[in-house]
């Protein structure tokens, strides 16, 4: 261990990107060698701590176990206590910190407990995922830009304005959606969007498990679990999509199968 002595404590929120460590900021990548306590969430890749020093506690602080110590405000007490005490802590996310990650509810108790609050961007998957299959999320010969939404609905909500969006003509990327897919096409369709819309989903992706495919809106759900494609994924939806070359592919083999019949 090797206390830092501050006059404020601070904590270093950090991004870890999506997955291959080389998409790692070398901000993010000095400040998790330099950290003596990093707070982990499970979206992190395991090679990204290969970074951190042999005497760092990792304390893997996932929500996707569920269990009572993973709790948010576990989390905050324990930030606060070892950053109070002199350590340097690192609570790292994965992708960007300030994307669906709960780093601004984190910041706000660390700032209100008196402790100071550093930000080091990451690379969010919801960019970086499309990117990886070559799908540019804005284009302007498609759309006039891109939104990044949840589709996890919180505590029973509805969610976000689905017919808002269907009538944006922005390209959309969802994160968090693939459980509640089969809602989420009924409802932009519902809200006026083409069954034909192109769609893509990106499972795990920039990392060494990932998987992806592209179909239209009407075919998601199936395409989903024909395929077999969970969670942690993405799911992008808009003529933006057509830019992909997944896409053309698919549109070739679907031509040669039609001239087949014929
Ligand atoms: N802060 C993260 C997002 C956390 S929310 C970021 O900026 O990327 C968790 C959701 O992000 C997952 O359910 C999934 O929709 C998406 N996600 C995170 N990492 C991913 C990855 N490597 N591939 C695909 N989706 C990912």
């Amino acid at each position: 261990m090797n206390p830092t002595h501050t006059s404020t404590p601070t904590v270093h929120l950090v991004g870890a990107g999506p997955g291959d460590p080389e998409l790692l900021t070398l901000k993010a990548a000095r400040t998790i060698k330099e950290a003596d306590v990093i707070l982990c969430d499970d979206l992190v890749d395991p090679r990204v701590l290969e970074h951190a020093s042999s005497s760092a506690r990792v304390l893997y602080v996932g929500k996707r176990g569920g269990c009572p110590s993973t709790d948010q405000g576990f989390i905050h007490r324990v930030m606060i206590r070892e950053a109070t005490s002199g350590m340097k802590v690192v609570r790292l996310k994965g992708g960007d910190p300030f994307v669906f990650g709960r780093g601004g509810e984190e910041a706000d108790a660390l700032r209100a407990a008196g402790l100071q609050v550093e930000v080091v961007s990451g690379l969010t998957a919801g960019l970086a995922g499309p990117a990886s299959i070559g799908l540019p999320t804005t284009d302007r010969r498609h759309t006039p830009g891109v939104a990044l939404v949840t589709g996890h609905a919180k505590d029973g909500s509805e969610g976000p304005n689905w017919t808002a969006l269907a009538q944006s003509g922005l390209t959309l990327v969802i994160y968090m959606g693939v459980a509640r897919a089969e809602h989420i096409v009924q409802a932009l369709i519902a809200g006026g969007l083409s069954p034909d819309t192109p769609a893509a989903i990106i499972s795990a992706a920039h990392t060494l498990q990932q998987r992806q495919a592209v179909c239209v809106l009407s075919a998601l759900v199936n395409t989903i679990a024909e395929q077999g494609l969970s969670s942690p994924a993405l799911l992008v939806i808009g003529d933006v999509v057509r830019v992909a070359p997944m896409w053309g592919a698919q549109e070739d083999a679907l031509q040669e199968r039609l001239a087949v019949r014929l």
